[in-house]
């Protein structure tokens, strides 16, 4: 059975491009009778916001989305990202570094998916574990691995590609699991057999299928959407994430707009004048 979530973080309201990835990852699980849930990702410390988990599950109902099984939340799995991140440790695939983001923009002379890529300054320095982040050793996994292989129902068969990345941490300074690692295992957890998100984290996917291999999980198939986005006065997109002045979707719910017919509007691709779905990245260098 097909198996889909949304999974946004607690960090302020949803927007309108929120809803189109919820009506997507929705659909294409009712669309084959299988099951949809949401997954709030409350783990990024002082930034999340949990009372809006409550928030989040009126605005899919006000949108026409049910959802099976309750709310899952990140903040009680601690342990098992843990636990992961342990197992990794003991097989010499973490690193503790303790560089900050301005050391690294400054030693960086290539980029990635993320921003200035990493350098490996902290690779062989055996640094104190107290206080780091911790980094994975990029080309000792890639070497245990193997060469691996994805599938995105959109863009076909794909050659995992984690090199992108170079060596992504997976334990933040600041908070118990990178992305790359919470929603890795959160997707194995909940038996997500069909990830939908948008095209932006595209290159985000080569590294979970590694993190896959690594941990002994199982592998789903993924589908990365066109995200909407609106243009500035100099022709360059940008994604909806925070357009300035427009109202989230609670405040046009609480405001007794009719939810359904955005959804509706949504299916059909019927934007809102200045807004339509941006070009497709797959968020290479
Ligand atoms: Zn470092």
């Amino acid at each position: 059975m097909i198996v889909t979530r949304f999974a946004p973080s607690p960090n302020g309201p949803l927007h309108l491009g929120h809803a189109y990835a919820a009506v997507i990852a929705h659909d294409l699980a009712r669309a084959r009778g299988g099951a949809f849930s949401l997954r709030v990702e409350d783990i990024d410390g002082e930034r999340s916001r949990p009372e809006l988990a409550a928030e989040f599950a009126a605005d899919l109902a006000w949108l026409g989305l049910s959802c099976d099984g309750p709310v899952v939340r990140q903040s009680p799995r601690l342990a098992r990202y843990a636990a992961a991140a342990e197992g990794l440790r003991r097989a010499g695939l973490l690193y503790p570094c303790h560089c900050t983001r301005a050391e690294i923009a400054a030693a960086a002379t290539a980029s990635g998916p993320d921003g200035p890529l990493y350098p490996g300054t902290c690779r062989h320095r055996n640094l104190p574990e107290e206080g780091a982040a911790w980094r994975l050793d990029m080309a000792r996994a890639m070497a245990q691995a193997g060469p691996l292989e994805w599938f995105d129902e959109l863009d076909g068969p794909q050659l995992a590609r984690p090199e992108l990345f170079g060596d992504v941490v997976l334990v933040r300074k600041d908070a118990p699991a990178s992305y790359h690692l919470a929603a890795t295992l959160d997707d194995a957890t909940d038996a997500i057999t069909l990830v939908t998100r948008g095209a932006d984290l595209f290159a985000a996917s080569h590294v979970h299928r590694l993190l896959q291999a690594l941990l002994g999980l199982p592998v789903p198939t993924w589908h990365h959407h066109g995200l909407l986005g609106e243009r500035d006065a100099d022709g360059s997109w940008r994604k909806l994430a925070k357009r300035r002045g427009a109202p989230s979707l609670g405040d046009r719910r609480r405001a007794g707009e009719d939810g359904r017919a955005l959804a509706e509007a949504l299916r059909a691709g019927a934007f809102p004048a200045g807004i339509s779905l941006m070009p497709v990245l797959h968020g290479e260098p």
